[in-house]
């Protein structure tokens, strides 16, 4: 049985890139990565219909480390697609050795995005995996250099596509054919690619935080607050946000809460000197229900010990200025 493994973002090209394989019944399998970026929802959403196997594998240690200095930069945002693609088929070889499959693909199309699908970042991605020879993209493989799969005639290379450029359209008219009504939108799925999100990112890379995975999960959550190179604070803006914070939360950080009105919890991701945590808590304060001027007692939680200290409200117009 010959076997493809695919990368699978759950987007149209990927769902394509599966059924174009598939009409050659070839036995196809396919791979959704994890990080603080991006999940597998869509994936898992969309693999329903094409009745394909999907394993999850989390990139999380080796994406970070890639992400601090990607060989290729970044595009518009922090996005470091060239990098992350050929990581993602490193891992993605990796697994097919693993399980003696016989090829990789992606539903990636040659022009479809200028910087991080023009020729040569197609062919950087499949170099850099380390499987260049066993990469198909279906969408465009007639387009591209011939592969291994396609000289062995494991794969008919007549039978897949050429497809070339932004227009949505071929992919469109090739859903209709194989009865694919239902698919994402194109946009959105990754965190790199959004700018708010990719100030956070720069402010914590450029920071003297610790830059561990929870760091990172962290920057979804909350508003942020930057004291100082080295202190962050972090405000709950709902219950759920609350609950997600103090989830992340780690022994060493300090946690602030009032008790006695609804307000938010502040984490300080690190220890810090009694001036940042009355800081912290006047901030905790301004984001209550308290009146203007009250002095609140506010509960304070490091090293398994809690103590109350008081504060008023800090005022909002000049937490601006510490914003990320
Ligand atoms: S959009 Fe995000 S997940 Fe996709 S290749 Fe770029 S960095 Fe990676």
């Amino acid at each position: 049985m010959v076997t493809g493994i695919g990368l699978f973002s759950g987007g149209l090209d990927s769902i394509l890139a599966v059924r174009i394989l598939q009409e050659q019944n070839l036995h196809i399998e396919v791979i959704s990565f994890v990080t603080p970026f991006f999940g597998p929802e869509t994936a898992e959403k969309s693999v329903k219909q094409l009745k394909v196997p999907l394993h999850l594998i989390d990139i999380t240690g080796t994406h970070l480390e890639m992400l601090k200095n990607p060989r290729h930069g970044y595009g518009n945002n922090m996005n470091p697609c060239i990098d992350c693609h050929a990581l993602m088929f490193r891992h993605a070889g990796l697994f097919m050795e693993k399980t003696g499959a016989d090829f990789l693909f992606s539903g990636e199309v040659l022009g479809e995005r200028p910087m991080s699908q023009n020729m040569n970042s197609l062919k950087i991605v499949a170099r850099e995996s380390g499987f260049e020879d066993f990469i198909i993209r279906p969408l465009s493989a007639r387009l591209l250099p011939v592969t291994e799969p396609e000289k062995q005639g494991i794969v008919a290379r007549e039978k897949l596509l050429d497809i070339r450029g932004r227009s949505r359209k071929p992919q469109i008219e090739l859903a209709r054919r194989f009865g694919i009504t239902c698919y994402p939108n194109p946009a959105g799925g990754c965190l790199l690619t959004d700018s708010s999100f990719s100030n956070r990112l720069r402010d914590l890379l450029n920071s003297k935080d610790k830059k561990s995975k929870r760091d990172f999960e962290l920057l979804s959550v909350g508003r942020h607050l930057r004291i100082s190179d080295a202190v962050k604070i972090i405000v709950g803006r709902n219950e759920k946000e609350n609950e997600k914070i103090l989830s992340l939360s780690e022994e060493e950080d300090i946690i602030i809460t009032i008790e006695e009105i609804p307000g938010p919890v502040v984490l300080i991701p690190c220890s810090a000197e009694d001036e940042v945590v009355k800081f912290a808590a006047s901030i905790c304060v301004q984001y209550s229900d308290a009146q203007a001027d009250e002095l609140v007692p506010v509960s304070v939680f490091h090293d398994n010990r809690m103590v109350k200290i008081h504060a008023s409200e800090y005022p909002r117009q000049l937490l601006n200025q510490y914003a990320v």
